[in-house]
C-alpha cells in the first residue's frame, strides 16, 4: 500500500494505492470513511441494498470481535472473509475493536488481547492474530494493540497500554515479514497513551520507528457509548502533537463513531481515514442525518468558524422518531439525491420506526451513508483533491 500526500493551500489530502491483487489498480482518494461492517457485512444492508448507493467502491472496516468466530469456516473454505460473507468484491480493513460497540476494559493481559463476540471474551495472542490475518486475506489490518485506556484509567495503565501495544506490533510484523501470503498487505501501528502528552509522544515515536504502513490513533475513548462523553477539544492538543511526530508519506486513522463536526475538526489536523460507525449509530436510533453540506467549505477558510460550527449544530440530524414527522411528506433532505430521499418521505420512514419495520434502518442507513460520503467528497473538492 503507498499513501500520495497532496498539500493545497488549505490543508492535507492524498490517495491510496497499491493495494494487493486484485485491488492493485484501485485507488481511494483521502480524507475518507471506510465502511463500517459487522459479521461480514453491512448492518442493515443487503448485497442488493448495498447496489443502492451512489458510490460503488468501498473500502469496508471488518471489525475482529465480531468476525473472529468465523474464522475456521474461513480458513476451510480458503477464499477470504469477503468471499465467506458473500461480498467478494470489497476489499476490507480489520480493526482490532468495534467502534460501535463499547469495550469491556479490563481484560487484556501481556499474552494478548481480549475481543468481545457473541460466544464471550476471547483472547487473543499474535500467533493466533496472524492466522486470523491469513485466512481472512484483507487488504490492510491495524495490528494487535491494547487500547483499553478508558478516559480515567491510571498511568500505570496506560504506561502498560503502551509498551503492550509496540510488543504485540514488533511481533506482528516478524511474523508478517516471514508470511508470503501477507507479503503485499499493509500493517498499521497503533498509537496509544491516553490523555497524557508524554505517553503519546512515546508511543508515537516509537511506532514510526517500526516498518508500518499507516498509524491508527486510538486509546482516546473505549468505542460505541463512550464516545458520548468525549470532549474533543481534549483530544485536540494531543492529537496534534501526536500527528507532528508522523511522517506525511503514511496515512492515519482515527476510529469512532465521531460527528460530522469532530472529523472535520480531525481533517484540519491531518487525519486522513474514519469509519462510518456514526452513520450506523443513528441509524440504529431512527436518526437521519442533515447537516448542511454546503457549510463544510467555509469551516476551512480562517475566521468563520464559528458561523459555520453553529449551522453544524443547528440541524445535525433529524430524530424521525419524534411525532412531529408523522405528516411530513417531504423527503429526510430535499436537496439528497440517494435512493431514499428520491422514493421516501419522513412520515413514512416514521411509520416504519413506529412499527418497529426493520425497512426503517434500511432506508436511513442509505441515507446516512450517502450524506457522509457527499460529506467526505465535499471536503476533497474543497481540498482540490
Ligand atoms: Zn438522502
Amino acid at each position: 500500500m503507498r499513501f500520495i500526500e497532496k498539500i493545497s493551500s488549505i490543508g492535507r489530502s492524498g490517495c491510496i494505492t497499491d493495494f494487493p491483487k486484485p485491488w492493485s489498480t484501485e485507488q481511494f482518494k483521502t480524507p475518507t470513511m471506510l465502511i463500517y461492517a459487522r459479521a461480514g457485512s453491512v448492518p442493515h444492508l443487503t448485497y442488493n441494498s448495498l447496489q443502492r448507493l451512489d458510490d460503488k467502491k468501498l473500502l469496508f472496516l471488518q471489525t475482529l470481535p465480531t468476525v473472529v468466530e468465523f474464522k475456521d469456516a474461513v480458513e476451510l473454505q480458503g477464499k477470504g472473509l469477503g468471499a465467506f460473507a458473500g461480498l467478494p468484491e470489497y476489499p476490507f480493513h480489520l480493526s482490532i475493536q468495534d467502534p460501535a460497540d463499547e469495550t469491556p476494559t479490563g481484560y487484556n493481559v501481556n499474552k494478548g488481547v481480549s475481543v468481545w463476540c457473541t460466544g464471550g471474551k476471547k483472547m487473543i495472542s499474535v500467533s493466533e492474530f496472524m492466522k486470523i490475518i491469513k485466512a481472512f486475506q484483507p487488504v490492510s489490518y491495524q495490528a494487535l494493540c491494547d487500547s483499553d485506556t478508558p478516559k480515567d484509567c491510571s498511568k500505570k495503565r496506560l504506561n502498560k497500554s503502551v509498551d503492550n501495544t509496540i510488543k504485540f506490533l514488533d511481533e506482528c510484523l516478524e511474523e508478517h515479514s516471514q508470511c508470503e501470503e501477507v507479503k503485499n498487505v499493509a500493517i498499521w501501528g497503533t498509537i496509544e497513551g491516553g490523555y497524557d502528552s508524554f505517553l503519546r509522544k512515546k508511543s508515537a515515536e516509537a511506532t514510526v520507528k517500526r516498518a508500518v504502513d499507516g498509524f491508527v490513533i486510538d486509546g482516546f475513548h473505549t468505542n460505541g457509548a463512550t464516545l458520548e462523553s468525549l470532549n474533543f477539544s481534549k483530544v485536540k492538543p494531543l492529537l496534534k502533537e501526536v500527528i507532528d511526530i508522523l511522517p506525511a508519506n503514511k496515512p492515519r486513522l482515527l476510529n469512532g463513531p465521531l460527528d460530522a463536526e469532530m472529523m472535520i475538526e480531525a481533517i484540519k489536523m491531518g487525519v486522513d481515514i474514519f469509519d462510518s460507525s456514526h452513520a450506523f449509530k443513528l441509524a440504529e436510533d431512527g436518526d437521519a442525518t442533515v447537516f448542511p453540506l454546503e457549510s463544510i467549505p467555509h469551516h476551512f477558510e480562517k475566521d468563520s468558524n464559528d458561523i459555520a460550527t453553529k449551522r453544524f449544530k443547528c440541524t445535525p440530524e433529524l430524530s424521525l422518531k419524534e411525532e412531529m414527522y408523522k405528516d411530513d411528506l417531504t423527503p429526510i433532505l430535499s436537496t439528497c439525491t440517494c435512493y431514499t430521499c428520491k422514493h421516501y418521505t419522513r412520515a413514512y420512514i416514521h411509520h416504519l420506526l413506529d412499527t418497529t419495520e426493520l425497512l426503517a434502518q434500511i432506508l436511513l442507513m442509505i441515507h446516512n451513508l450517502h450524506h457522509y460520503s457527499e460529506f467526505f467528497k465535499t471536503i476533497r473538492h474543497v481540498l482540490g483533491n
